[in-house]
């Protein structure tokens, strides 16, 4: 028997590997391992599942006009430079399947999401990882990573897994220095997050320059990560590119309705953010209380840094030990540290709880 073979480059990805949800044995389990949004669903996106479900026979809106319509009304952008996905990591992989390829690199920072990599790959592209200083992505050795034969940047901002982030004066400082023939892709999957004041999400870069996409997710703050839905605001060629490439039904009619009816749940980013404003500082000052460093983010997760591989490994351990399930990086370079998501209040009081347990066992 033969069994075709795929390009070669294909067999040199690794299976991204997502935080888990369940642990053998445990009945009760806190999952902080995805980021995902600590309220769970909005309740009208849940309402609007619901009205939606004798629709779904039907295919949905291919344009999702009505969906671009509401986005660009919350973010103040004009609809037609908007495209949605089924989550943003579909219109990452369409970016680089369209604007990568063999002999067109891609460049992404040494932590950097690990989308990227996988989805540049695939395209046929090399991608380049760039060390970072501090676990923040250093712009000048990226751009002194360019080639002639550079295509895509892409820059998470706040990063995931580090929480780091780049001010909007260095995004614009960056961008002007990359040569105009290549794309830079703002990934603002936490820009609800970022409360400071010198943070652009990406708008202005790409309504100043023809060369610039952002993309967003209504899998964190917004709590439908289970529905695939993502979106990217884009100069008008590569909208063009990428309506022509992406599935035609990339969002579903589930999807779609939900993401419009979050957009109007009263109150619902601002309690999220209140929320991460307070409970971040209390859980890395708890787990720094416990004599564990953690890196400072912007996003609504942390890095505790247990400084090798085998200490993140026990704390690993004694959290699921607790229930606690976290996320391990290794895959991102990073095997001494854990990546934390920022839970509910009695999340972040049982994590410092079992952190502080840890290092006082480690101890002796
Ligand atoms: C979670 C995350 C996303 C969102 O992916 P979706 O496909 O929209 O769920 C994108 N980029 C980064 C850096 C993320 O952490």
């Amino acid at each position: 028997m033969t069994t075709p073979s795929p390009r070669p480059e294909v067999l040199t990805i690794q299976p991204y590997v997502g935080g888990e949800s369940t642990i053998e044995g445990a009945n009760r389990t806190v999952k902080l391992s995805s980021n995902e949004g600590a309220f769970g669903v909005p309740p009208s996106a849940l309402a609007a599942i619901a009205a939606v479900s004798p629709e779904v026979f039907r295919y949905p809106d291919g344009g999702a006009d009505r969906l671009r319509a509401a986005i660009g009304k919350r973010w103040g952008l004009d609809p037609a430079r908007i495209v949605c996905g089924a989550g943003s990591d579909d219109l990452i992989y369409q970016l680089c399947l369209a604007y990568g390829g063999h002999g067109r690199d891609i460049i992404m920072s040494e932590h950097g999401f690990s989308i990227y990599h996988i989805a540049g790959t695939y395209a046929g592209s090399r991608v380049t990882k760039v060390p970072e200083r501090n676990l923040t992505a250093d712009l000048d050795a990226m751009l002194a990573a360019v080639s002639g034969s550079t295509r895509l940047v892409f820059l998470a901002n706040p990063n995931n897994p580090t929480g780091s982030m780049v001010t909007e004066a260095e995004v614009a400082r960056f961008r002007a220095a990359l040569p105009p023939e290549v794309l830079l892709v703002l990934d603002s999957a936490y820009a609800e997050y970022v409360t400071r004041t010198d943070y652009d999400a990406g708008v202005k870069l790409v309504d100043a320059s023809g060369n610039t996409v952002m993309t967003r997710t209504f899998s964190k703050i917004y709590g439908l990560g289970g529905m695939r839905i993502g979106w990217c605001y884009a100069p008008p060629p590569v909208v063009d590119v990428l309506n022509r490439v992406r599935g035609p039904f990339n969002v579903s009619v589930a999807a779609q309705a939900a993401a419009i009816a979050a957009l109007s749940e009263p109150g619902w980013v601002e309690a999220g953010c209140a929320h991460n404003a307070v409970q971040r500082p209390r859980l890395t000052a708890g787990i720094e209380a416990a004599g564990i460093k953690v890196w400072p983010s912007e996003a609504n997760f942390v890095l505790a840094d247990l400084e090798t591989a085998e200490a993140a490994n026990a704390a690993d351990a004694f959290l699921r030990s607790r229930g606690v399930i976290v996320r391990k990086v290794g895959g991102y370079g990073l095997p001494h540290c854990l990546r934390v998501t920022v839970g509910s209040a009695e999340e972040v009081d049982l994590v410092i709880e079992v952190f502080t347990e840890f290092a006082r066992h480690a101890r002796g």
